[in-house]
């Protein structure tokens, strides 16, 4: 099953679609990972993107669709993928859409004060890159790691200006998909409100 996941920052898309990869045995391509991975390695493409992530930008298209399609070409996609956070763009979908079809794009739906608690709670082990949320997983003690100790940090994009940058971005330029697959009958909507077994569940009914 070749899938997109679609929905603005925060909601969810990558948890579940960890979940649902394992489930069905398909991978799961989250471009912001791979971004993450290439900064983390100091790459020439990391270096490239690192300020514009940084900032809540979008990477460029050329670069984008170049990074999703090498991805997609590998022989590990052939029994099928999940697109966790690509296309998020008109050109990265229509560049999508020469390359290969989909089956479905899941759609999760989340109200913008619920994605700005969910991101601006986030923190991050530098160290060990466990995550935690100050309301939906604490640490033991406030701002220290439970696996190793260390202080946590807000990952850069989760600030509150990145934030609001993002969800702008999201807006303008990733919003307008909703329509583009709602037009070509491959658009399920999912609300990404409740906790993540009951989102899950929704997932899967809907599929
Ligand atoms: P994510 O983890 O999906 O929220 O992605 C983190 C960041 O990576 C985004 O805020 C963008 O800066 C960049 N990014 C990820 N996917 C894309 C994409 N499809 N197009 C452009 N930039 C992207």
């Amino acid at each position: 099953m070749k899938l997109i996941f679609l929905g603005p920052p925060g909601a969810g898309k990558g948890t579940m679609a960890k979940r649902l990869a394992a489930a069905r045995g398909i991978v799961h391509i989250s471009t912001g990972d791979l971004f993450r991975e290439a900064i983390a390695n100091k790459t020439e493409l990391g270096l490239e993107v690192k300020a514009i992530i940084e900032k809540g930008g979008l990477v460029p298209d050329s670069l984008t669709v170049r990074l999703a399609t090498g991805r997609l070409a590998a022989p590990d996609c052939g029994k099928g993928f999940i697109l966790d956070g690509f296309p998020r763009t008109s050109a990265q979908a229509e560049a999508l859409e020469k390359f290969t079809a989909v089956d479905a794009a899941v759609n999760f739906e989340l109200s913008e004060a619920e994605v700005v608690r969910r991101l601006s709670g986030r923190r991050l082990c530098p160290s060990c890159g466990a995550t935690f949320h100050v309301d939906f997983m604490p640490p033991k003690t406030p701002d220290v790691c439970d696996v190793c100790g260390k202080a946590l940090v807000i990952r850069k994009d989760d600030q509150i200006e990145a934030i609001r940058n993002r969800l702008a971005v999201y807006t303008r330029e990733t919003e307008p998909l909703i329509s583009f697959y709602g037009e070509r009958g491959l658009l399920k909507n999912v609300n990404a409100a409740p906790a993540p077994d009951e989102v899950f569940a929704a997932v899967r009914k809907i599929l």
